[in-house]
This record gives structure tokens, C-alpha cells and sequence, in this order.
């Protein structure tokens, strides 16, 4: 249907008006002021007839100038929202103001930035700034400014494609597995109707080489039969082969949060010099990461979105990562209601609020089974609090260092948080990307655990941000940390010990006994860390350096962002609505099958872990 159209028709009184799709939004320029502060009720209107979104803006040509409107915001906001830096996108008639303190900038009810709206006429967006600004994060924010003219052109083909077609009857749905049958790595899968063709993630393997690296792509596949791709969180194993999709001439939108737009991208700018070491070229480059984030429209969770013609799409807290979501979709128009969880911790951690169970409908259901095992029982999260800081005693007592490999998004802000807790007195020296995801991190308190929030926003107290920890910024101030002898923690990359600042560290405190190399992370099959782990005494580096591992080797379970076994089996128990259709992907074959299994007899409903290449009909 065209909403467009529709839209007109309502509003036939209103002058000079053009109205364009934006995404799924319905976009109305006038010049007309008067109808721009007062229309509300109007639009409100128009909204539940219509079902859709709608935005009023005011013509970019007719807009007070970027100086006038600067002075006025400086007027209006309280100098004590610290504001950074006010900068402007025309073609949205938008304001984005960088401030420190949101909550001084927007007011009590959003007073304050709607006093802004109505005396520039401008659509203000406020933003938080981390204290120390992220360089990575900050060039994301430069790409979407300078790209605001594509962005433009982009929503209103997108929106276009998904209401001007004529849509089929949604006679069936389906969902392939391109990748995370029965393994743990390159999440991908396509769900179809014969209107839509959506992916699901599209991830790489940590640990796997060659070909079974990446998702399997059939010969005949056609990249641009894709409408839209639905990325569930950042980590590598769902979004590290997106930009390569792009490379091969991929041009529609990726749905995601906007941390997980930023977490992504900051982890496979990471992966092409991963790539490089380990192979000698990357698959992919900057610039089509660039083309990724450009073509990215961002969620909040419970927006509803039409995705496609046939396929609505709502995100839900996954527990799992900053931004991290799980995806409902509403396929035919109720027809029937996929939800896919991504990775779910159904659990209280430091970072985040359990995953969210309370779906309206939910007639089928792809699970994670990660730590789906029977085997897989993590212990409580105090325990395994205590364990940690036991561990770090007992090496400091003896004089030793306690090097943490960690993931630079997740874990190592998990274990922030518990430092930060403990107060530990020792030196805790941060290395690797943490830096640029601990920014993040700030910059979206919404997306953590409801007190962590409060704390940070209402409190000001932002364990991402304190003293106690040193960040490791150059080579020099590494090797300082190389040469000393002291008892101190290092929290560096990568999780999986397959490169990263971690391995300078392991290469000189690794054959000391006096230290302890702690993992608190999934290490995949075929990984440095997974070798370690299972008690190699001699590993080979990347660089084929030799390492004696004499130092203590520990494992801290329950830091995980995932749910163990009980932790899943809890969730489907927890869902408002029992699913007919249960399919369990993302872990090993016997975790995932051994789930699955028990899945089917505890709650009697059909239950399978599909392999690659397995169709299964949900419709
Ligand atoms: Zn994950
Ligand atoms: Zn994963």
C-alpha cells in the first residue's frame, strides 16, 4: 500500500508539503510552522489510521542558520550539560547535540528539548559523550555525517521497496541454515517467504580455516535477492562476514542496535589485521565496513519495523552483549511469529537484565545452545565473583601477575564492573580495544542492567570510566609493564588468545609459575586458548615463537554472557507463549542435539538442532 499517498490525502489544507518515505517512517517537509509546533493532534490521527510512523520537519532551505540556531541552542540547554559539539544534518532538518549530562539537555518530560524544537525548528537528537572520546567512535559518527545525503536516498529507496510492492499471499516461511548448525561460529541463516528474503546474522568461525571460516553461500546464490539483513549483536561469529557481503555488491540495509553498530564495526576493523597476520590478506577492507555503517538503520528494542512487505521485525533484550537483541519476527502479517534469541544470557549479570520472555506470540523459537550440554552448569555468579578475586590473591600473595584474556566487548567490562566492586589494590592495566568498547559502553547506559544504568546516570559513578583502571595506550607503556616485576592484573585482547596485546604478555609471563593466566570466555576449537586450556605445556605462536606455558592455568565459569543449560531450559519456561517449533543452533553437535532432545521431552513440542544446509518450514 502507499502510505504516501495515504498520508496526502489526510492532509489536503497543508501547503508546499513533500512527503517521502524514510526506512519505514513516513517523512512530511512543509514550511509551514504554524502546522510544524501544532500538529500533533493531527498526526496522531493520521498514525492510527495508517498504523505507520510519521515525522513532521520543517524544509532544510526555510531553517533558521547553523549559527543562529547554535546560539540559541547555548541559550537553552544549562551550561552544566557540558555541551561538546552541536552539529547539523540538513537533508533531516536535524540538530544532534553532544552533551556529558543528557538528562540537563532533555529536561524533566523532555521540556528543555522541546523548548529547542520550537524556537529553532530544528529536530534536536541529544547525545551522550564518554569522558575520554573514542577515536573509533567518532569517525562512525564523521561517516554518517558526511554520507547524510546517501543516507537519505537510501531510507527512501528502502522504504520504498518494502510498501510499493504488491505483496503475494505469505503461503509459506522458511529458514535455512547458511551456518551455526550444529557448531559454535559463522551464525547465518535465511528466512523466506515468497515475498522476503531476510538473513540472519552473518558471522565468521574463530577457530576454523579455509572455507569452513565463512557461512556456505551456494553457487547459484544472488546476493541482491536479499532484502534486508538483521544482525542480533556485535561479536564476530554473527557479524564479521557483513562487510565482505557488501564487498559483493550488497546494497540493502542492516537492521541492528546502535551500540551494536558500533561494536561491530570496531571489531572487524580488528579482524581485517587479523586476517592480514594470519593469511596475508583480509577479505575484506575499511571501506566496506564504511558502506556497512552507512547503510545501517538502527533499532531501539519493542520498535515495531516493517522489514519487508510480509516480514515485521521487533528486537527484545538478549542479556548478552551491549545492544545485543533478540529478533521477533511478525511474518504475514500474524501469520506466524519466528523469534531467533541471537546469543541470551537468562540471567543477572554486572552488565545486564535478563533476556526478555514476554513475547505476544511466539509460534516458533531458534535457540542458542552454546552451553546447551548436559555437562554445562555454571555457577552462581557471587561463586564465581569470588573465585576471580580468590585467584588474584592468592597470585599477588606470591608475587605474581594474573594476565585475563578477554574479549575487548563484554567480558572485559564484566570484569571492570567486578574490580571496581572488589576495590582491588593492585595496578590493573587494560590493553587492546577495551578502551574504545568501554566508550561505547558509556555512551548507551540505557543498554545495560537497570541499576548499572542508575548508577551511571543518576549517580555519575561509571566503573568504564574510573582510575583504577590503566589503559594501555602505546607500545612504550607496554613494554614498561614488560619490564616490571610487580604483582599487578592486565585485562588484555583477544579472548581467544588468536593475537592481540595478550600474546606480548603470555610470550614474557608465561613460563613464570609465580602467575596465573585466568580464562573467563567461550574458547572455540582450534584456538591458542582452547590448547591452553586443555593443558598444553609447549604452544606455537602465530609468529612460530615457541612458548613454555608454566604459569598456573584457571578457568572461571559463569562470567559467560550465555545461559548455561538450566539457564535456557528456564527461558523456554519463562516464555509467555510455548512455541510449536523449537530449533536449536549455535553449539557443538552433541550440546546442541542434547538439548534439543531434551527440549522435546520436557516441554513436548517439536524440537530438532538442523545441520548446514537444512530448510525447515515454519509455514
Ligand atoms: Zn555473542
Ligand atoms: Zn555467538
Amino acid at each position: 500500500m502507499d502510505f504516501v499517498k495515504a498520508v496526502k490525502e489526510e492532509l489536503p489544507e497543508l501547503e508546499d508539503k513533500r512527503i517521502n518515505y524514510e526506512g519505514n517512517k513516513i517523512v512530511i517537509y512543509t514550511c509551514d510552522k504554524d502546522f510544524f509546533l501544532n500538529q500533533e493532534e493531527k498526526i496522531k490521527e493520521i498514525v492510527d489510521k495508517i498504523k505507520k510512523r510519521i515525522e513532521v520537519r520543517i524544509e532544510p532551505d526555510t531553517l533558521p542558520t547553523k549559527d543562529e540556531t547554535k546560539k540559541k541552542i547555548k541559550e537553552i540547554i544549562p551550561e552544566e550539560a557540558e555541551i561538546h559539539n552541536i552539529s547539523f544534518e540538513p537533508d533531516f532538518s536535524r540538530v544532534t547535540i553532544d552533551v556529558t549530562y543528557p538528562q540537563m539537555a532533555v529536561g524533566d518530560n523532555g521540556e528543555v528539548v522541546k523548548r529547542v524544537k520550537k524556537e529553532t525548528f530544528w529536530i534536536p537528537l541529544v547525545r551522550r559523550v564518554a569522558k575520554p572520546k573514542s577515536p573509533h567512535a567518532e569517525a562512525i559518527r564523521k561517516t554518517l555525517f558526511q554520507s547524510s545525503k546517501y543516507r537519505k536516498r537510501f531510507l527512501n529507496s528502502v522504504g520504498k521497496k518494502i510498501y510499493l510492492s504488491e505483496p503475494k499471499e505469505t503461503k509459506y516461511a522458511r529458514i535455512s541454515f547458511l551456518g551455526s548448525g550444529r557448531e559454535v561460529g559463522r551464525s547465518c541463516m535465511i528466512l523466506e517467504t515468497p515475498n522476503s528474503r531476510i538473513m540472519l546474522d552473518c558471522g565468521i568461525s574463530a577457530g576454523a580455516l579455509g572455507e569452513d571460516r565463512f557461512p556456505i553461500f551456494s553457487q547459484d546464490f544472488n546476493i541482491n535477492s536479499i532484502d534486508a539483513i538483521v544482525l542480533s549483536h556485535a561479536h564476530l561469529d554473527h557479524s564479521g562476514f557483513i562487510p565482505y557481503l557488501y564487498k559483493i555488491g550488497y546494497n540493502g540495509p542492516v537492521y541492528c542496535t546502535e551500540p551494536t553498530r558500533e561494536l561491530a564495526a570496531l571489531l572487524q576493523i580488528d579482524t581485517i589485521q587479523l586476517m592480514q597476520r594470519e593469511t596475508g590478506k583480509s577479505l575484506y577492507t575499511s571501506s566496506d565496513i564504511k558502506k556497512m555503517i552507512k547503510n545501517t538503520i538502527p533499532l531501539k528494542y519493542k520498535e515495531v519495523t516493517d522489514i519487508s512487505s510480509d516480514v515485521r521485525l521487533i528486537f527484545e533484550n538478549a542479556g548478552h552483549l551491549l545492544g545485543s537483541a533478540m529478533s521477533h519476527f511478525n511474518i504475514g502479517n500474524g501469520k506466524t511469529n519466528v523469534i531467533y534469541t541471537g546469543d541470551i544470557k537468562y540471567s543477572v549479570s554486572n552488565l545486564f537484565d535478563p533476556a526478555f520472555t514476554q513475547f505476544m506470540r511466539s509460534e516458533a523459537l531458534i535457540l542458542e545452545g552454546t552451553y546447551g550440554g548436559s555437562d554445562n552448569i555454571t555457577p552462581r555468579l557471587e561463586d564465581s565473583e569470588k573465585e576471580m578475586i580468590g585467584i588474584i590473591n592468592e597470585t599477588i600473595k606470591r608475587g605474581g601477575k594474573v594476565l585475563v584474556p578477554s574479549f575487548a566487548v563484554g567480558r572485559a567490562q564484566e570484569l571492570m564492573v567486578i574490580f571496581e566492586k572488589y576495590g582491588l589494590d593492585v595496578p590493573i592495566y587494560v590493553d587492546g580495544m577495551i578502551y574504545d568498547a568501554n566508550s561505547i559502553h558509556s555512551t548507551y547506559p540505557k543498554y545495560l542492567a537497570y541499576n548499572l544504568q542508575r548508577q551511571i546516570i543518576d549517580e555519575n559513578k561509571n566503573p568504564f570510566e574510573s582510575e583504577r583502571f590503566i589503559n594501555v595506550a602505546s607500545a612504550r607503556e607496554r613494554e614498561q609493564i614488560l619490564g616490571d616485576d610487580k604483582p599487578c592484573i592486565i585485562i588484555a585482547t583477544s579472548g581467544m588468545l588468536n593475537g592481540g596485546p595478550i600474546m606480548e604478555y603470555l610470550k614474557n609471563f608465561g613460563t613464570n609459575p609465580k602467575n596465573t593466566l585466568v580464562f573467563v570466555g567461550y574458547q572455540a576449537a582450534g584456538t591458542l586458548g582452547s590448547k591452553i586450556q586443555a593443558g598444553e605445556k609447549e604452544v606455537k605462536l602465530q609468529d612460530g615463537e615457541k612458548v613454555e606455558i608454566n604459569l598456573d592455568i584457571r578457568t572461571v565459569d559463569g562470567l559467560s554472557g550465555h545461559s548455561d543449560r538450566k539457564q535456557l531450559l528456564n527461558f523456554i519456561g519463562h516464555l509467555k507463549n510455548k512455541p510449536k517449533k523449537i530449533l536449536v543452533n549455535h553449539g557443538e553437535a552433541s550440546k546442541a542435539q542434547n538439548l534439543a532432545n531434551s527440549v522435546q521431552k520436557i516441554f513436548n513440542v517439536d524440537s530438532y538442532s538442523p545441520m548446514n544446509l537444512e530448510a525447515i518450514r515454519f509455514i
